[in-house]
Order: C-alpha cells, then sequence, then structure tokens
C-alpha cells in the first residue's frame, strides 16, 4: 500500500476520480471490484472505502464459518 502521485486515476472499471491510494490488484479482486490493470491498483476514495468495508465482511465471515 502506497501513496499516489498526482493525476493518476482510480483503476476500477467505470470510475474515473482521481485515485488515493495503491493496492495490489489482487487484494482488489478480492473485494469484488473490477480493475482494468494488472499488478498495482489504484484506487479513489470512495473505491478505497468500499474494498476495505467488503474485505473486512468477507474476514467475519470466514471467523463465522470457523466458529461453527
Ligand atoms: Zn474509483
Amino acid at each position: 500500500m502506497g501513496k499516489v502521485s498526482k493525476g493518476v486515476k482510480c483503476t476500477v472499471t467505470g470510475c474515473a476520480n482521481d485515485a488515493v491510494r495503491s493496492i495490489s490488484s489482487e487484494e482488489v479482486s478480492k473485494a469484488g471490484l473490477k480493475v482494468s490493470s494488472s499488478g498495482r491498483a489504484y484506487l479513489c476514495k470512495n473505491h478505497y472505502r468500499e474494498m476495505k468495508k467488503k474485505l473486512k465482511k468477507d474476514r467475519e465471515v470466514e471467523r463465522w464459518r470457523l466458529m461453527r
């Protein structure tokens, strides 16, 4: 995870916002977001938040599965 230089756009398909975070595209696709590039993905504020939320939910589901 790292900072993003100015002018870089969010790599989520259909999004044209400025990116605020770079993250591995693996993580992003794990969260169910579509990215157009492989390797590094860049996320805008909105998609970064969305990704965090989804990854957290997945982890909670996993924990719930382990408990049963
Ligand atoms: Zn975006």
